[in-house]
């Protein structure tokens, strides 16, 4: 936490103007709370036949809003408050949730009424800064907008319920504007799209418009349009349940550029096992794309539920722009429900999605939580997968897996759910990715 002091001097004549005061926001920062004080109405005593009478006339009004760098108003809220605060996902009311950004951002003062000796306002400004921590969320769901049959808001207020802190509004071929959604405290909701065509649905994330014009396209340069239109728009795109029974992705894959496949969708079944076959595919030839898990959410059944699967994303603020940020990194698991076990991957100084040079760094430190009776943890590499614990009863496990080559290596935790069945992932990680340095060939060279 950092505070900055301003002090601003006004003079009679600028009584009934409005100036802006600058001030630097440094990187890195979560929330900016403002607030400032004055002499509003100074005491003047005046003695009465057996006391003091204390007048308090208002000699000082000053009005208060605040500018972000790109020079739109955050808010204004007159005199009435004395202290506001800003994040990326919540505001003072007058206030609306933005980013604090780094750069140089104004107090907008009004100086309404001014006493003839003018007046000394000092503004005190905190940022809090963010930190990097597990965010738990749902990148897929429907609503009435589609076929969904809850609002924005009613999912929200669920999603908080069971533990989620974002959740991703995905209806079919609309967005929702990111103005229109409710703020619901706790729960950052984030616009998205399921472009949905009979040959394949994807996700676009982030974006309220990801394309002009009408969602439906016949030729395939059209589907590659939409999909250069949201990725220049700033929208992180999902290939969604490629291997789907009914709407698999069909689209050549090596024509479109995405950010991220669905490897689940809703409950684990054999198109997500499937999917995650082709994932392992592509992991082990090299191709680096991270994976994201969606309830696919319209109602509840016996098996689909909000946050099944969840995604655990590893952001440093519960912001869109930072929980978006770490998906597109593959900082994320997907675990079952918003209840479901949780990892943490680590090797040397390289997390989840990072890449960690090889043979200098070998050893792969898994932290999982949350394990019940008889799950097993594994870790898959190019050359298969290797059971390395299972847990005897409820509780958490730290354990270090010696790398042999280089590649990636991911965690999956494994669960029997009904007896007789045999077990299911109930957590899915993204990888870290072992890359072979020049030190392979200078063994002498590397170090300790
Ligand atoms: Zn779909
Ligand atoms: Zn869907």
């Amino acid at each position: 936490m950092t505070t900055l002091s301003l002090t601003v001097e006004v003079a009679p004549k600028q009584a009934r103007t409005y100036f802006t005061v600058p001030f630097q926001v440094p990187e890195g920062v979560a929330t900016l709370t403002l607030r400032y004080r004055y002499e509003r109405r100074p005491a003047v005593l005046t003695p009465t036949s057996g006391g003091v009478f204390t007048a308090r006339p208002e000699v000082n009004v000053i009005d208060l809003g605040l500018i972000a760098p790109d020079g739109s108003q955050v808010g204004a809220s007159g005199s009435d408050k004395t202290e506001i605060t800003v994040s990326a996902t919540r505001a003072t009311p007058g206030y609306r949730p933005t980013p604090i950004v780094a750069g140089e951002w104004r107090i907008l003062v009004g100086a309404y009424k001014v006493a003839p000796e003018g007046v000394t306002i000092k503004y005190e400004i905190v940022f809090t800064v963010k930190q990097r921590r597990l965010f738990l969320g749902d990148l897929h769901t429907h609503t009435l907008a589609s076929d969904g049959v809850h609002t924005a808001h009613e999912l929200a207020i669920k999603a908080r319920r069971h533990g989620l802190d974002f959740v991703a509004i995905t209806d079919h071929n609309q967005t929702i504007a990111r103005a229109a959604l409710p703020q619901v405290d706790g729960v950052t909701l984030i616009p998205g799209i399921e472009w949905t065509h009979y040959a394949g649905h994807a996700n676009f994330l982030g974006s309220e418009r990801p394309y002009d014009g009408v969602f439906a396209t016949q030729a395939l340069s059209d589907v590659q349009a939409r999909f250069a239109s949201a990725r220049e728009r700033g929208a992180l795109i999902v290939v969604n349940h490629p291997l789907d029974e009914s709407c698999p992705f069909t689209f050549d894959l090596a024509t479109l550029s995405f950010d991220a496949l669905e490897v689940w969708n809703g409950p684990m079944r054999e198109a997500n096992l499937r999917a995650v076959g082709l994932w392992q595919q592509w992991l082990s030839a090299g191709r680096r794309v991270p994976i994201v898990g969606g309830s696919d959410y319209h109602r509840d059944t016996p098996f689909i539920f909000l946050g099944g699967p969840t995604t655990g994303v590893y952001a440093d603020s519960e912001g869109e722009a930072d929980i978006l940020a770490a998906v597109r990194a593959g900082r994320s698991f997907l675990t079952f429900a918003p209840n479901g076990p949780t990892v943490a991957l680590s090797a040397g100084d390289a997390g989840l999605g990072e890449v960690a040079p090889w043979p200098r760094v070998k050893t792969l430190r898994i932290v999982a939580g949350g394990l019940a009776s008889g799950d097993v943890v594994r870790v898959v590499t190019a050359v298969g997968a290797t059971a390395l614990f299972t847990a005897p009863e409820a509780g958490d496990v730290a354990l270090d897996y010696l790398v042999e080559a280089p590649g990636f290596a991911r965690i999956e935790i494994l669960r029997v759910f009904i007896p007789g069945v045999p077990p299911l992932p109930a957590l899915l990680s993204n990888p870290i990715y072992f890359e072979a340095t020049s030190n392979e060939n200078h063994p002498g060279a590397a170090e300790p």
